[in-house]
């Protein structure tokens, strides 16, 4: 059948920047903060995996980014080093509250992009939050607003936003939905649909998935600009 989550090609006259970096194949050979190269090198990712190369460049332009591939193939730096790489232009501070969020379905699967982000974004000087159920909600409360980069579940998230006085993120640079056909598999539609509501516009989404499914595509119109949409279906 078709592909539901085709969007038509983008005119050649449409490309910008983000085309003189595709073909890059090393993480050296992007124009990123020394924070974020050295950072890189010490956890010796060097070659960047396809859906890195696919993505990371349109990303790094400004552009929204539907991006999938299969688990294990490398999404969480493919929005993690953008993500980082956006605040660390607009010299984000700790003044600036929270510049990126990343919603993933479980907690555990938060987990694993906090210490993705604490790994590679240590060397800059954001503050990061781990914001998932079971943990203590009044010492989120008092932190959350303080921070740079969240990782949550949607629940967890959805409940600051309706609960913790104050909490704001109109800020708001980057949002990341990781694992987007898993958090609708879920049941997480809705609660969903209300964080998006509470999220400023303008902001750009970079949204990651394992499979293309029609759920994925009514996601990707709702919460996407205009994206590039890149599949990579095996590893090379
Ligand atoms: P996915 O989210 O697509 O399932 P992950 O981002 O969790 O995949 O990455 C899977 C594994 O590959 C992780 O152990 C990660 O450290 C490793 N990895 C990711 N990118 C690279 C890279 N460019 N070079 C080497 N290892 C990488
Ligand atoms: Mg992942």
């Amino acid at each position: 059948g078709s592909n539901p989550l085709a969007i038509p090609p983008r005119k050649s006259s449409d490309k910008n920047t983000s085309h003189s970096l595709t073909g890059v194949r090393k993480f050296t050979h992007l124009p990123l903060s020394p924070e974020t190269q050295k950072a890189l090198r010490e956890c010796k990712y060097k070659e960047m995996t396809a859906i890195q190369r696919a993505t990371i460049p349109h990303a790094m332009s400004g552009r929204d980014v539907l991006g999938a591939a299969k688990t294990g193939s490398g999404k969480t730096l493919s929005y993690v080093v953008p993500s980082l790489e956006r605040l660390y232009r607009m010299k984000w501070g700790k003044d600036d509250g929270v510049g990126a969020i990343f919603i993933s379905p479980t907690r555990e699967l938060a987990m694993q992009i906090f210490q993705e982000i604490v790994k590679v974004g240590g060397n800059h000087t954001f503050s990061v939050a781990l914001l998932i159920g079971g943990k203590d909600l009044e010492k989120e409360r008092n932190a959350v607003n303080a921070m740079n980069l969240l990782c949550c579940t949607p629940g967890r998230l959805l409940q600051h936003m309706d609960e913790t006085p104050m909490f704001d993120c109109t800020g708001l640079q980057v949002l990341v939905l990781d694992e987007a056909d898993r958090i609708l598999d879920l049941g997480f539609k809705e609660t969903l649909d209300a964080v998006l509501a509470n999220l400023p516009k303008t902001r750009q989404t970079l949204l990651f998935s394992a499979t293309q499914t029609k759920k994925v595509s009514d996601l990707a119109r709702l919460s996407l600009k205009d994206p590039e949409f890149l599949s990579v279906h095996a590893e090379s």
